[in-house]
C-alpha cells in the first residue's frame, strides 16, 4: 500500500516508515508456519561451514543481488522479514475516522475496511 482513499475522504499514506498508522496482521496458522520456516532457515544459515557455502545459501534464498558479506544478525533480520511478510497482510488505520484497512491477500493491492463501533476512543490503535 502506498495510499488509500478512506471512505471518510481522508487519504491514508504509508510513504514514511515506520508509521504509527501502519502494521501487519497474520493468523495463528500462518504465524506458526512462519515461525517454523524462520527456525529452519536460521538453522540452515548457522550450519553453513564456510564462505562459499554461506554465499550459495544466501543467493538461493534472496537472489543474485543479495550482498553475501553481511553480518549474521543482518541476514537473520532479512530472513525474518522475508518469512513473516510473505504470510502477513498489511494493515492501515485512518487517522481521521479510525477505520482499519486490511489487505485482502499478502502482497496484494486490494483492501477491505472495518469501521470502529466505539468512535474516537479507538484512534491510534496501532500506536504504542
Ligand atoms: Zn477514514
Amino acid at each position: 500500500m502506498s495510499k488509500i482513499k478512506c471512505l471518510c475522504g481522508n487519504v491514508i499514506s504509508n510513504v514514511s516508515a515506520p508509521s504509527n498508522t501502519d502494521g501487519w496482521i497474520s493468523g495463528d496458522v500462518a504465524n506458526e508456519h512462519s515461525q517454523e520456516d524462520f527456525r529452519n532457515l536460521v538453522s540452515a544459515l548457522l550450519q553453513t561451514v564456510n564462505e562459499v557455502e554461506r554465499s550459495k545459501f544466501l543467493t538461493k534464498l534472496f537472489g543474485e543481488l543479495y550482498p553475501t558479506d553481511l553480518h549474521d544478525s543482518e541476514v537473520i533480520d532479512d530472513i525474518r522479514d522475508k518469512v513473516f511478510s510473505s504470510r502477513a497482510k498489511s494493515v492501515a488505520e485512518c487517522n481521521k475516522c479510525g477505520r482499519i484497512w486490511i489487505q485482502l491477500t499478502a502482497g496484494g493491492q486490494d483492501y477491505a475496511s472495518f469501521a470502529p463501533d466505539s468512535g474516537d476512543e479507538c484512534l491510534g490503535i496501532l500506536k504504542f
